[in-house]
């Protein structure tokens, strides 16, 4: 598996990505927790990422924009409605990935 040019360009050009416990700063919202339970075999998941999407006014209308990946108005179901910064988590006994998010 490999992942492609315009996937990882999409990426750079739409969050900001920090890798271990520094990510945790960089949240909408409340700082994430420094660990986490894991819930496959409840150890204690760490820091691995975090990918806060960029709110820049040029950007708002981004047809990349998270928020509009899919139109919940139409397809149903829960989606984030704003822009979101997401905290992914390592379990050290397992390596199970958690995650946390906000929005904006
Ligand atoms: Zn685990």
């Amino acid at each position: 598996m490999s992942i492609s040019k315009k996937f990882l360009n999409e990426l750079d050009n739409n969050f900001n990505i920090t890798f271990g416990d520094k990510g945790t700063k960089n949240t909408w919202q409340a700082p994430f927790p420094p660990t986490v339970k894991c819930s496959k075999c409840g150890g204690e998941c760490r820091p691995a990422a975090n990918f806060t999407e960029r709110k820049k006014a040029n950007e708002i209308k981004a047809k990349n924009h998270l928020a509009k990946v899919h139109n919940f108005n139409r397809d149903g179901g829960l989606w984030p409605h704003d822009f979101v910064a997401i905290q992914t988590y390592f379990c050290k006994k397992c390596l199970n990935i958690e995650s946390e998010y906000n929005q904006a």
